[in-house]
């Protein structure tokens, strides 16, 4: 594939979103030499790089001067394999779900928790994706990235990366590391993590009883299904609010006063309060202003009904913390990456 810029580009197919802005410059890169070939570019112009892979984390406020260096590079080998498990390298530009499903159906577990999540294997990362209680860090091996200040390929393991919830050490040094692929650890011998949300309760109302990783997938799949919208329908980016974690004092003054608060205990007395049972108390569930909103069905997800503004967008958002920290004493912190 050739290296090929283009100018002046739509990224409104590039954002779940479906907020409409321009890239000033816009390339896809299906390999390393590509990246490099976009980065040496720019720097000779004097021009910064937005790297996005699916765009599924992304708000967009406004036109976007810089060269948006969209991650399309695609290929899966296993690169060790014995009787309990595989380590299996993808290239960052790989889908993340056909990824997950295709790791099923070669029999490989770890994933399954995480199907149905949108975007690209090398976003994976950058927050630490989770879901009913698995994340990436959990079947993790390593990584490879590309250090944008010396150029130089630098190795990640497990230690390297400062996972936390929805965190890492590549969101806290914006810009400076691009993921050119992911190893995972995953397992022939599955142990199964279903005691998060209904995936247990949904697995028993379909009769089965010694579920696989591929029944686990699909059980996921159909939850999200009903309760989330999908970009392609309805433009959106997931969750955008974290789930804050909160010192058990403030939990309990809310659940004085709130006794359905939804709130799980955590590790060093902290306690995480489910964003979108605070954002559905102040009355903010289905709200809709113009064409931003929020889903009628999860509140945590705000949504673009068609034409809504990357800052129409953040206003509501701005309006839902100060309600929330107004009403519960709670600063939310936004998800999605802020361009
Ligand atoms: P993008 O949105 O393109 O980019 C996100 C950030 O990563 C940007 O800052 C970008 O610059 C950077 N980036 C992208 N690729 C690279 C790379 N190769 N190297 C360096 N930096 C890079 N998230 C969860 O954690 N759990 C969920 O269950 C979940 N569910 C979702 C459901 C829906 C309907 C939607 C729309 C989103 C959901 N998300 C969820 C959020 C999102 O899908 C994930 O964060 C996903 O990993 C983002 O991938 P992406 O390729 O779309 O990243
Ligand atoms: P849910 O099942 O309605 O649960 C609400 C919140 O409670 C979740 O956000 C989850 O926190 C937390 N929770 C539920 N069971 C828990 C348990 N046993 N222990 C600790 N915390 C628990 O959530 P949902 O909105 O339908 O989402 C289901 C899963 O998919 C969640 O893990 C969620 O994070 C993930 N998801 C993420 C995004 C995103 O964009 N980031 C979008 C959609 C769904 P956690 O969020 O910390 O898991």
């Amino acid at each position: 594939m050739m290296f090929h810029v283009q100018s002046d580009v739509s990224l409104k197919p590039f954002n779940t979103f479906g907020v409409e802005v321009k890239a000033r410059w816009f390339v896809e890169a299906h390999n390393d030499s590509d990246v490099r070939d976009a980065l040496a570019w720019a720097s000779e112009k004097n021009i910064e790089v937005l790297v996005v892979g699916g765009g599924s984390n992304l708000l967009l406020t406004g036109d976007i001067d810089a060269l948006v260096l969209r991650m399309a590079s695609r290929g899966i080998r296993i690169t060790h394999e014995d009787c309990g498990g595989a380590i299996v390298e993808a290239e960052a530009g790989e889908p993340w779900h056909p990824f997950v499903q295709d790791m099923l159906a070669r029999g490989l577990s770890g994933l399954e928790n995480l199907s149905l999540i949108p975007g690209t294997v090398g976003a994976a990362p950058m927050q630490n994706i989770g879901a009913y209680g698995v994340e990436i860090k959990d079947v993790f091996h390593s990584l490879v990235a590309l250090d944008r200040q010396t150029g130089e390929l630098r190795e990640f393991a497990l230690q390297d990366c400062a996972f936390g919830y929805r965190d890492s050490v590549f969101k806290h040094q914006v810009g400076r590391w691009l993921i050119l692929r992911v190893r995972f650890k995953l397992s022939f011998a599955a142990t199964l993590h279903l005691d998060y949300g209904p995936v247990r309760q949904r697995l028993q109302e379909q009769g089965i009883e010694q579920p696989t990783p591929i029944h686990v997938s699909r059980a996921i799949c159909a939850i999200r299904s009903e309760k989330l919208p999908d970009p392609a329908v309805l433009g959106n980016a997931g969750s955008f609010f974290k789930n804050p974690v909160v010192p058990a004092e403030l939990a309990g003054r809310i659940k004085q006063e709130h006794p359905g608060l939804v709130a799980y205990p955590q590790a060093g007395g902290q306690v995480k309060l489910a964003a979108g049972w605070l954002i559905e108390q102040a009355g903010w569930k289905g709200f809709r202003e113009g064409d931003a909103g929020v889903h009628a069905l999860q509140s945590l997800v705000l949504v673009n009904y068609g034409a809504a503004t990357g800052l129409e967008l953040l206003k509501l958002a701005q309006r839902i913390q100060a309600d929330i920290l107004e009403r519960f004493g709670v600063s939310l912190e936004m998800e999605p990456n802020l361009y």
